[in-house]
Order: C-alpha cells, then sequence, then structure tokens
C-alpha cells in the first residue's frame, strides 16, 4: 500500500477576477473571468494524524483583502472529518496571507518552515511595501511566538518528512516556498501552492505576476513537473478551480490523491 492513503484539497475562499489579474504579461483571454480558489491540503496515512498543508486566513483578512470565504476552515476540516484541535503537524508552504494567515486554527500543532522563508518575513525585504503586500504582520508575529514556545521546525532545501512525504524547495514566489511530494497509489502528487497560482501558469509559461525571482520563479515550476514525472496531473497547483472540477469532489473537498475525470490538458 502506499504510504499516502488520501489526500484532500479543501477549498475555503475565493475571489472573482479578470484573467489580467493572474499573468505578468499580456493574455489574450485578459478581461475574462478567471476567478482564484483558496485551499488548505491534508494529507493523510494509515494510523497517523493528518499532516495538514497551509493553514488559509480568517474572516478579517478576507474583508481586507476583498476575498469571500465560501466556508470556514474549521468546518471544511471537520466535513474532511479532521478536528483542527488534534492537528500535530502542519507544513507551511511560505508566509503569504492566505497560506499562513491563521495560525491560532491549530493551537497544538508543530509549524514547519523553510530557513529561507522565516528570514526573508522577518527580514529588511519587508521593508519594501510591495514586496510585503501579500503578508500580513500579525500572523508572521504569532509564527515568532510559536517558536518561541518549541513549536516551530525548520527546514533547508530538500527533506524528507515523514514516510511517503517529502518537502522541495521551489524558491522564486517567495524567498522560501517549499512543495509537497506525496507519494500516492497513482504515484507522485505535488501539492504546488504558489509555485503554480493556476495550471495557466505553466502550461502558458507566464508566472503570476508576484514573484521575488522570475528566473527561479521558472526553476520552480520545472521542477515540480520533474517532481510530478512530467505530467500535469500530478501537479495540485495553489488557486486553480480546476482542482475541484476535474478530480472526485464532494462538498468543495477534492480528492487529488486520485485521477482527474480526464486529463487536465484537456480541460484547460
Ligand atoms: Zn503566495
Ligand atoms: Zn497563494
Amino acid at each position: 500500500m502506499a504510504p499516502v492513503t488520501r489526500i484532500d484539497a479543501i477549498r475555503y475562499a475565493r475571489h472573482e477576477r479578470p484573467a489580467a489579474e493572474n499573468f505578468a504579461a499580456p493574455v489574450d483571454d485578459h478581461d475574462l473571468p478567471m476567478p482564484l480558489d483558496y485551499f488548505v491540503w491534508a494529507i493523510h496515512r494509515e494510523g497517523e494524524h493528518p499532516v495538514i498543508v497551509d493553514t488559509g486566513f480568517g474572516e478579517q483578512a478576507a474583508v481586507a483583502r476583498g476575498r469571500i470565504i465560501t466556508r470556514p476552515l474549521i468546518e471544511g476540516l471537520r466535513d474532511a472529518g479532521i478536528d483542527h484541535l488534534s492537528v500535530e503537524h502542519v507544513i507551511l508552504t511560505h508566509l503569504h496571507y492566505d497560506h499562513a494567515g491563521s495560525l491560532s486554527t491549530f493551537p497544538n500543532a508543530t509549524f514547519h518552515v523553510q530557513d529561507a522563508e522565516m528570514a526573508f518575513a522577518t527580514g529588511r525585504q519587508m521593508c519594501d511595501h510591495g514586496v510585503r503586500g501579500p503578508f500580513d504582520g500579525e500572523p508572521v508575529a504569532q509564527l515568532v511566538r510559536r517558536l518561541y514556545a518549541d513549536h516551530v521546525v525548520f527546514h533547508d532545501g530538500d527533506e524528507d518528512f515523514a514516510p511517503g512525504i517529502r518537502l522541495a524547495l521551489a524558491q522564486g514566489h517567495t524567498a522560501g516556498l517549499m512543495v509537497v511530494v506525496c507519494d500516492t497509489a497513482r504515484g507522485p502528487v505535488v501539492l504546488a501552492s504558489d509555485a503554480a497560482h493556476l495550471y495557466a501558469n505553466i502550461t502558458r509559461a507566464i508566472p503570476f505576476p508576484i514573484f521575488v525571482d522570475e528566473a527561479d520563479y521558472a526553476a520552480a515550476q520545472d521542477k515540480v513537473m520533474t517532481l510530478a514525472g512530467g505530467s500535469l496531473d500530478h501537479v495540485i497547483p495553489g488557486h486553480d478551480p480546476l482542482v475541484l472540477a476535474c478530480f472526485p469532489c464532494e462538498n468543495d473537498i477534492a480528492r487529488v490523491d486520485l485521477a482527474p475525470h480526464r486529463p487536465i490538458l484537456e480541460a484547460l
């Protein structure tokens, strides 16, 4: 049996926007709707508590940034059979508000972060208001407090996390973004987070317009595709509504350990 028995992509929020906002270069369909979905992921293994990837954000950030919470995360986790209070490990792919904005949802968890991401989010680059825009100070401060309470574990580059779960540094969107590679019955599944907001950021080879290093961003997507065995069906982007549309899905929870209904390339 494969080490990872189930992966839930739990959608909790949405943002309606035109395609132009999702690409750093002009696109033909610039004024057509291309909404973003917001997810937290849960990795299940036999006999283990699920490992959660990212925390999402709460109502305050949703109001401040004009995002719509489609279902509070605690309810989404409960609908996936997960008690947020029993979660022991949360992997933070990076520290943008929509990925690390709700640490308090997991009061008993240890948080896992890349060295480079913590240094980035607490260092001089946050003096640049453009770079700082997708970060919220309070959750980053909470993470520092969790560090002082012995509830943060640092990772440096590519590392084994647990049987069937590997971490891979894929910086470029931020200085220390990591993706999570899961060994499932259908092969590797790469939780790509914001290494690719949308499948189209990969297929069009145009970055989402938030990055600290464009060459690193492109290399990160190449690395994601390599880790996924060259197949988009094995890549789970951070914000693509196609995840709910293409994978077996119930109640806004997609089973991304299972194969999509049809190849992703056909759905694009
Ligand atoms: Zn991000
Ligand atoms: Zn994001």
